[in-house]
Formats: C-alpha cells, structure tokens, sequence
C-alpha cells in the first residue's frame, strides 16, 4: 500500500496550518486560562474559516460541500487539533443523515452544509453505553408518529444543536436490530436537556436529554424500522477515524514542545537533551507516534477506496487513543513543572486525551472487535 500524501493536499493542509497559526495561535493563552472559549469564539472562528473556503469539507459535492475524502479529513483534523480548544470547521454533517429522505435533507442536511444547523447524537443512556441491546429509550408507533420516552446522557454540542439523531428500541426483543433512529428537532414537546455534566475536559459539557411522551412525526424517522444499528456503526467508523487523527495533532504539538525545551533546559551545565532518560521518552514518543499516524492513514485510505477497513479503523483509534495518553504524560515530564502549568497546552491535552479512550467505544471495546475479527466465532463467551 503506499501512503504517500499526494501533494495538492499537502498544499490544502498548509492552508489550515496557516488557519491555525493566524486566527487560533493568539487565542490559546486564554484558552489555558479560562479552560474555554465563549461559544461566540467558536462561531467567530468558523465564520473565518469559511471565507476562507474552510467550511463543508467533508460533505461530499452532491450535495454542496468539498467533499474532501477521509485522508484529507484526517489531515485537517491532526493540523487543528495541535491547539488545545479542539476547533473543528462547520458545515460537515454527521454522517447518518446522507441516509435521508429527499424532503428531511432539506430540513436537516442542507441546512448544516450551507448554512450553520447543528445537530448531535444521541445513543448512550445511563444504563449503558457500549451494549447496544441495552438501549431502554422507547420509541412507540402511533398511527403516524412515534412516541419517545427515555434518558439519554453524555451528549456532547446538545446546547447548541438544532435537532438531536436520536437512537431508540422499537423492539427490545429484537436487540440491536430492535434500534431505530429519529430526528427530533428542538422545541418538539417532551424534548428537554435535563441537565449538563461538567467533565475534567476543557471546554466539554455535555448534557443529559429527556424524552417524555415526546411525539415524533414518522417523517423525522431516518432509515428504516430497525436499521438504527447499521446507522449507528458508520457513524461511529467515521468519528473513530477522525479521533485516530486528533490524537497525531495533539502528540505532535506536545513532542514539538518538549524536544525545544529539552534542547535548551540546562541541569548540571548541560541540556536535558543530552540525558539518556529525556532522549528515550522522546524517542519512544515519536516512534509511536509514527505508528498512530500510519494505522491511521491506512484506515483512511482504506475507507476513500471503498475497501472494508473496519477493523483498520479499530486498531487506529485504539492505537492512537493510548499513544497519545503516554505521550502527553512523557511531555508533561519534560517540562517537569511547566509543564502542570497553566502557562503551556501540554496539561489541558494530557487531561482531554484521557475522554477518547471511552467516547465512541472504549479501549477494551476496541480490543473485544479486533479480536473478534481475528478469532471469529470462537471469540464468542
Ligand atoms: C465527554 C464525553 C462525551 C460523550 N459524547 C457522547 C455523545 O455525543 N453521544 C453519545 O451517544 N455518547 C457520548 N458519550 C458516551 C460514550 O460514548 C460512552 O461513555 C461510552 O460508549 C462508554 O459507555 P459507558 O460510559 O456507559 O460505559 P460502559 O459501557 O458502562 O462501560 C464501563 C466499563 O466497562 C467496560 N466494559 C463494558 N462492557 C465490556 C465488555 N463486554 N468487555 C470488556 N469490558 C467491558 C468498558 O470498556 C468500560 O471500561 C460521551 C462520553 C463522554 C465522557
């Protein structure tokens, strides 16, 4: 396979590097300092980004965006997330709703790529996360509509969403296969955020939803009957993915600090460059960062070629989650105390690495599918 990065997208990147370097550089003192940006921070900044052409990226060009492939959204993801405020570029859909019907696209997916509709996914509830069959929000026809009731909690960007890909049993019997999705826009009756769930992540709540008799027109149900499950897994491919490539951006910006500051801080009159134990925790972190980076632009690449990469995406994000785990923490070391500073990222980035270990399946998730991959049915307990 060969991963070379063909060389209009390393032009491409070099635009977000200097997005990066222009707009959201000089706002990272404050960032460290207030743990977050007001919301019209955010809104000011991806409004730069689109006069900048920086906007829609990932929606494909039937439909009005860039539709730059998962490689290049990679790309994009790894440059911007070497800022700790972890700035995303709007416009880019979640991927369930290109399976929209012709009239809910234009409720709910043209609104985001041209113009600035949010919207956020709904899948855990405080019974459970990982275990799909436990979903125990309820969604009940009637006649045309579906009445919704449940809890749904962790859900990140609910304040700002226009309306919510909300994941239901239809028919508990029937377990994963028993899911089905809905789009449930803000302000439908019995629809509420409950509450938000302050996290060790800067700059990250997400809320508590509850649905109380909420009635849902059949209009807004995406897919069909029972197809939720299948919706849900390439959602969650997509989003592995692109966690894969955060986590190149964010070791990356912390190598970078660590290799200057080891080359200038002096002990015993000489750099800590110059010491076996700085130079082996920067050399096991840039190896592994190697191998994060190549896992991930494999199963991108795979995924831009139509080829199955399941399994790819799996090992990337689990791969790269860990990595960049032990390589913030090793930074942090290097700086010794400056490095617990408020006065540099690597602390926020050592605090918010620690979520994509969980979010989008855990750890050992990840281990279970790739095992399951290898063993087949013998992995079965
Ligand atoms: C900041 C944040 C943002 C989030 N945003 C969203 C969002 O936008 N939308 C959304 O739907 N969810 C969101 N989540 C929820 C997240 O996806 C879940 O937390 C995650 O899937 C794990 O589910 P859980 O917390 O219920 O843990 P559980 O599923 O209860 O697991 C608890 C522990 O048991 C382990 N475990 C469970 N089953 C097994 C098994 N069979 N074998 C081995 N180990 C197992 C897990 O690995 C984990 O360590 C978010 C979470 C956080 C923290």
């Amino acid at each position: 396979m060969d991963f070379a990065i063909p060389p209009e997208l390393t032009l491409f990147v070099d635009s977000v590097r200097q997005f990066r370097e222009k707009e959201l550089m000089p706002l990272e003192p404050g960032f460290l300092r207030d743990g977050r940006f007001r919301s019209e921070t955010r809104t000011a900044l991806e409004e730069a980004g689109r006069r900048k052409g920086l906007w829609a990226l990932e929606a494909p060009a039937e439909y009005g965006g860039q539709g730059i492939g998962m490689l290049a959204t990679c790309l994009v993801a790894e440059e911007l997330f070497k800022h700790p405020a972890m700035f995303e570029f709007g416009g880019s859909p979640e991927p369930a709703l290109y399976q929209c019907t012709d009239e809910q696209k234009e409720r709910f997916l043209y609104p985001i790529i041209k113009e600035d509709l949010r919207c956020c996914y709904a899948f855990t509830e405080p019974g459970g996360g990982s275990d799909v069959a436990a979903i125990r929000t309820t969604a009940v026809r009637d006649g045309s509509s579906w009445i919704i009731n449940g809890t749904k909690t962790f859900i990140s960007y609910a304040e700002r969403a226009g309306f919510v890909i909300l994941f239901a049993t239809t028919d508990r019997e029937l377990g994963a296969k028993g899911v089905t999705c809905f789009l449930v826009e803000k302000g439908t009756p019995g629809f509420s955020l409950s509450r938000p769930i302050p996290t060790m992540g800067d700059d990250w709540e997400p809320h508590e939803l509850r649905f109380d008799n909420c009635v849902v027109p059949d209009a807004n149900r995406l897919g069909p009957v029972g197809g939720g499950w299948q919706l849900a897994v390439e959602q969650l491919t997509h989003g592995r993915l692109k966690i894969a490539a955060y986590q190149l951006g964010i070791a990356q910006r912390c190598v970078d600090i660590a290799v200057e500051w080891a080359k200038n801080r002096v002990t015993w009159g000489k750099p800590i460059a110059s010491r076996q134990a700085v130079q082996w925790m920067l050399a096991d972190s840039v190896t592994e960062l190697d191998a994060a980076r190549l896992l991930t632009y494999r199963a991108a690449w795979l995924q831009d070629e139509g080829k199955p990469g399941e399994t790819e995406a799996f090992m990337a994000k689990l791969y790269a989650t860990e990595m960049a785990q032990r390589v913030t923490d090793r930074c942090l070391q290097i700086l010794g105390g400056l490095g617990y500073s408020k006065e540099l990222p690597i602390q926020s980035f050592y605090r918010q690495v620690r979520v994509w270990r969980i979010g989008h399946g855990t750890s050992e998730i990840h281990r279970w599918m790739i095992a399951r991959d290898l063993l087949g049915s013998a992995a079965r307990d």
